[in-house]
């Protein structure tokens, strides 16, 4: 079997896989890195280039992970491309908004390559995609399969739990088992519940380490925390202003929401609270699917029951910063030009507000630059912006859609496959896990895949 790393460094970037056995050439994701533009913000795919694919498999639809499908699609007319249900109807939505996006960022950018493709590419390229249930054998043709029929390579998707229609990804090929978790969550979240795995039999397996450069808090639980930031959130409200916590679109905004109703069921906290355009079609889609997968909470409607006022990026410059509200906005990192960098600019120097951070963010994005500032600080939020000093009150909760380190070291342990390849880590993630799982498993191969480096596992 062989294998190439497609992303351009050992980071959580343009997420984007190659394998090649028994006869077939597949590729395991097709993302968009969030902080480069051009040619440098899809996967690298000059090792590919002369290799006919025969199928594309995505795992979910972050932009990191699915972000320059159409793109690959282009280049590789003849794969198909599969993923779940719920993925590939987020993913259209998502892939459509990115279009608007890279559109709208072509004014600020001497390249002329944006947009990367056009929405009539995008509807016709999501045309294309099949669909498959989570644990149904496939053939890269398409075909419904029992796996021992079989001696050809068939792939099955199983439930992540990281977000809607999220899935890990088994390949059987030549009589071994390999396994890539894409993005993976062991513990339940507000909505999604926690992720149905392989236990046994995986010879090779490509795990994420988003975690692995910081212990799970100690004592750490999900309600625990769900009390803690109600708690933070009346405080802020007490101090007379209002609460912007960077939100992805996908995933977060709707734990959020879900958050939010049960604060208001529970008679713990009630308030209004704004949401972007985009995460509002997402929720739709989370509402219209509620009754049709495993999740928490199958009966709540988000947009219904939560009633959320949406901006988009007209109405987010002139929108009131009213006190007493949340403003739950994408991007999750803050980058330049989204409603969450926009707003982060209108309230930073404004000690009465506050921002709350939830989730991950790459240490050199907007976020995670004033989740890290001190008080007074001079931070530039938008780098077509004057600096602004950090006045605002700055918290953060753990709510990641991402394992543990814990869990997945103990998932790991419990698989024990012979050859194990670490990816979607900054540096001192992986190195983390790479050290601690080799300790821990002798007998196994723990590999960091070098970027586009061809390997034979
Ligand atoms: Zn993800
Ligand atoms: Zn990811």
């Amino acid at each position: 079997m062989k294998f190439i790393n497609l992303t351009r460094r050992t980071e959580i970037g343009a997420n984007s896989y190659y394998i090649e056995a028994g006869g077939h050439r597949l590729v395991l994701d097709c993302g968009m890195h969030p902080k480069f533009e051009g040619e440098d913000a899809l996967p690298n795919f000059k090792p590919i280039a002369d290799r006919q694919l025969d199928a594309i498999l995505i795992s979910h639809s972050h932009q990191d992970h699915i972000g320059t499908l159409p793109v690959l699609m282009r280049r590789q007319p003849n794969a198909r491309v599969f993923m779940t249900e719920a993925t590939a109807e987020i993913g259209n939505t998502l892939l459509h908004n990115s279009v608007n996006v890279m559109t709208r960022q072509r004014e600020g950018l001497v390249t002329t390559l944006y947009p990367l493709f056009t929405h009539r590419e995008t509807d016709r390229a999501a045309d294309q995609w099949q669909s498959c249930p989570l644990q149904q054998a496939y053939t890269v043709s398409g075909e419904r399969t029992h796996s021992r029929d079989t001696d050809a390579l068939t792939f099955e998707f199983f439930d992540a739990g990281h977000v809607l229609g999220s899935a890990g990804i088994l390949l059987r090929v030549e009589g071994r088992r390999f396994f890539y978790s894409g993005d993976v969550n062991f513990d339940d979240q507000t909505i999604a519940q926690s992720a149905i795995f392989p236990e046994k039999d995986i010879d090779i397996l490509i795990i994420e380490c988003t975690r692995g450069d910081t212990p799970a808090p100690p004592g750490w639980t999900r309600t625990g925390e769900e009390h803690r930031l109600a708690a933070a959130i009346e405080r802020a409200f007490a101090r007379g202003g209002c609460v912007l916590i960077p939100v992805f679109a996908l995933g977060k905004t709707q734990e959020i929401l879900a958050m939010l109703s049960k604060f208001r069921r529970e008679k713990l906290l009630d308030f209004p609270i704004y949401i972007g355009g985009l995460s509002s079609k997402i929720s739709e889609i989370y509402d219209r699917r509620a009754h049709l997968g495993r999740r928490q909470l199958p009966r709540l409607q988000l947009l219904n029951e939560v009633r959320p006022f949406v901006l988009n990026a007209e109405t987010i410059h002139d929108a009131p910063v009213r006190s007493g509200r949340i403003y739950a906005l994408s991007s999750g990192m803050m980058m330049p030009k989204t409603l969450s960098n926009l707003f982060a600019q209108r309230i930073v120097e404004n000690p009465r507000h506050s921002v709350f951070f939830v989730g991950y963010a790459d240490p050199e994005s907007a976020a995670g630059i004033l989740k890290n500032a001190l008080p007074g600080e001079q931070v530039t939020i938008d780098p077509d912006a004057a600096a602004q000093r950090v006045r605002c009150h700055i918290e953060q909760f753990q709510f990641s859609a991402h394992a543990s380190r814990e869990a997945i070291v103990a998932y790991v342990n419990r698989l024990a496959p012979k050859k194990i390849l670490l990816v979607h880590g900054d540096p001192l993630a992986v190195e983390w896990t790479r050290a601690r799982l080799s300790l821990d498993l002798p007998e196994s191969k723990v590999i960091v895949p070098p970027p586009g480096v061809e390997l034979e596992l």
